[in-house]
């Protein structure tokens, strides 16, 4: 049933219902799906069509009502440093420096003290916050915040990155700006990513597959590989005519039941 490969992310069958002490909540209904390792899979789909449970579901921090997620062998029961997640609202320690955040996990795992300020330099050069090292998070602004989110992610290594809307609360200038970044650091890291948003257009910008969900109870109703080259973004791509034809193909799909 569930198929071998390293990191493959799979999800059998799954389902999710919320349990309230009034009515519950079918918040996804049973729906299966591969994830091939190195994969960009961004998911876009109306509020509350039950994105946020479906990252959920694969971190590890909700069990499924029916059937399995698995990475590769291994079914998913709790969260793993090799699942990192980075949420919509930065949640830095606001009593750390920038750079402690970052540490934090090379220091849970016991890596020693060089090992620790040699990730945190190279994750903080990588996503442009080299100069901020010592800061504390308020002095960040809300897209520099997300930066150290995701340098505090990626130095745990995780081999797969699960991203909840982490641009959302962000101006468009910025947003832009960081989707370049991210779009940059996931081709130099052969990581997998699942990406959750609400916008057609990121969701073109940045996968290599692109899926739709529906309204509540969620389903997969759409699911395509990106037709052009992984390694070309910024402004050209935007107004390119096989992009701007792919975002209109895919917002078509949006509302379908
Ligand atoms: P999205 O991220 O797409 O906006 P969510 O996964 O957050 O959607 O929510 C899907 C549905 O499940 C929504 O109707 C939401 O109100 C409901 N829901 C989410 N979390 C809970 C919870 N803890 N208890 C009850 N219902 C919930
Ligand atoms: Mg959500």
């Amino acid at each position: 049933m569930i198929a071998t490969g390293d990191h493959r992310v799979v999800l059998d069958g799954v389902a999710h219902r919320y349990r309230g002490r009034g009515a519950d909540v079918q918040a996804l209904a049973p729906l299966s799906l591969a994830i091939e390792p190195g994969e960009f899979v961004a998911i876009v789909g109306p509020s509350g069509c039950g994105k946020t449970t479906l990252l959920q579901l694969v971190a590890g921090f909700l069990t499924p009502t029916e059937g399995v997620v698995a990475v590769g062998e291994e079914r998913v029961s709790a969260p793993s440093p090799e699942r990192g997640v980075v949420f919509q609202q930065a949640n830095l320690y606001p009593w750390m420096s920038v750079r402690a955040n970052v540490e934090l996990g090379p220091r849970l795992r016991r890596a020693g003290r060089a090992e620790r300020r040699r990730l945190a330099d190279r994750y903080l050069g990588l996503v442009g916050l080299s100069e901020f090292a010592d800061a504390a998070p308020y002095e960040l602004s809300g897209g520099m915040q997300q930066r150290c989110q995701i340098a505090r992610v990626l130095a745990n290594d995780p081999a797969i990155m699960l991203l909840d809307e982490p641009f959302g609360a962000l101006d468009a200038l910025t947003r832009d700006r960081l989707q370049d970044e991210l779009h940059r650091i996931w081709l130099g890291s052969g990581k997998t990513a699942l990406f959750i948003t609400h916008s057609v257009e990121e969701a073109v910008y940045l996968g290599t597959r692109v899926l739709v969900m529906s309204p509540r109870p969620g389903r997969i109703v759409f699911d395509e590989p990106v037709p052009f080259a992984t390694g070309e973004r910024g402004a050209a791509l935007r107004a390119a005519p096989e992009f701007v034809a792919f975002r209109e193909h895919v917002a078509a799909q949006i509302g379908r039941g």
